[in-house]
């Protein structure tokens, strides 16, 4: 088959798949495990006292976040792009037959008791999502399209799931390779991830106010997440890194949780990040090519605007 052949046949697969599992409830369907979510994390952010004094369902930027959670979690699939990652998987797999690798699985994960199967997934993926985030702040290059996640100056539940598109390719098609490699199937993958990490980072960006206490150090929360989106902090970098384990932060001595002020939200760049979703998906190019002077000069001003606006409603 050449390279359009397999490209259709993957894309024929996910579309059918996008479509029909709408329709399927079953535990394994993670579009119902979102709705779950979001349904629990608006009755949160409802009920419970909120961390910053902004509304959360009336805050800026609201439904553009849940077009990126309706975009990631339920489009996402049928637009093509998983079939692209996938198509890239097979040539590997293909390139690693070549060489005279047929079976790549270093374990029978059958003979471990399913308990300690899912335990060493959960433990792995989160520790690799510490490495790949801390490398989002590190590097200049992989910076310029995290930003968007972190551009927003008021953010609640939906907000976990705005960011670049790019970062699905570091974040969720790259970090498989190593699980697929120890012989757990995308199926199991797939379900942890959606069970357990997209509920936290449903959870951590919640505007609830949270008192884990001494849970602060192993659990990621609301209190600890908002530091990470915060810009008056002591390290050029960043802090609070953790996607559910802040015992990384702590081992790495980039945990942070002071008592005695309160996270601004945002990032010095956050004027001249744009407000659609075009827009932010397009900024990083342009920010790499013409940095932001060049990119924005009539945009400037407006949305230089539209922070003081911001300001005093947040102050
Ligand atoms: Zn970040
Ligand atoms: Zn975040």
């Amino acid at each position: 088959m050449d390279f359009v052949e397999v490209y259709q046949h993957y894309f024929n697969y996910f579309w059918d798949y996008s479509w029909t599992r709408l329709f399927n409830l079953k535990p394994t369907n993670n579009v119902y495990w979102v709705i779950l979510w979001c349904v629990v994390c608006i009755g949160l952010e409802y009920f419970l006292p909120k961390k910053m004094n902004y509304d959360s369902f009336k805050r800026k930027g609201f439904w553009l976040d849940i077009f990126y959670v309706i975009f990631y979690d339920i489009l996402f699939v049928g637009l093509g792009i998983l079939a692209f990652t996938y198509t890239i998987e097979h040539y590997f797999k293909t390139f690693m037959g070549s060489m005279g690798v047929e079976d790549m699985v270093l374990f029978n994960l059958d003979a471990i008791p399913l308990f300690w199967s899912i335990l060493i997934l959960f433990v792995l993926q989160d520790f690799f999502e510490w490495v790949a985030h801390y490398a989002m702040h590190r590097f200049d290059f992989l910076w310029a399209f995290h930003k968007i996640h972190h551009a927003p100056e008021e953010i609640s539940f939906a907000s976990s799931r705005h960011f670049h598109v790019m970062e699905i390719f570091v974040f969720k098609s790259f970090l498989y390779l190593p699980f697929a490699v120890l012989g757990y199937s995308s199926q199991m993958y797939t379900y942890v991830v959606v069970t357990i990490f997209i509920f936290d980072a449903f959870f951590t960006h919640c505007n609830i106010k949270t008192n884990f206490g001494f849970f602060n150090y192993i659990i990621n929360n609301p209190e600890t997440h908002f530091w990470h989106h915060s810009k008056n902090l002591p390290s050029k970098y960043g802090v609070n890194f953790a996607s559910v384990l802040n015992i990384w932060d702590y081992l790495f001595g980039t945990y942070y949780l002071p008592t005695d002020k309160k996270p601004i939200l945002g990032i010095d760049d956050s004027k001249y990040v744009p407000n659609s979703f075009v827009g932010q998906q397009l900024y990083p190019f342009k920010f790499l090519l013409f940095g932001n002077g060049e990119t924005t000069k009539k945009g400037k001003v407006k949305h230089k605007k539209k922070k003081s606006k911001n300001k005093k409603k947040t102050s």
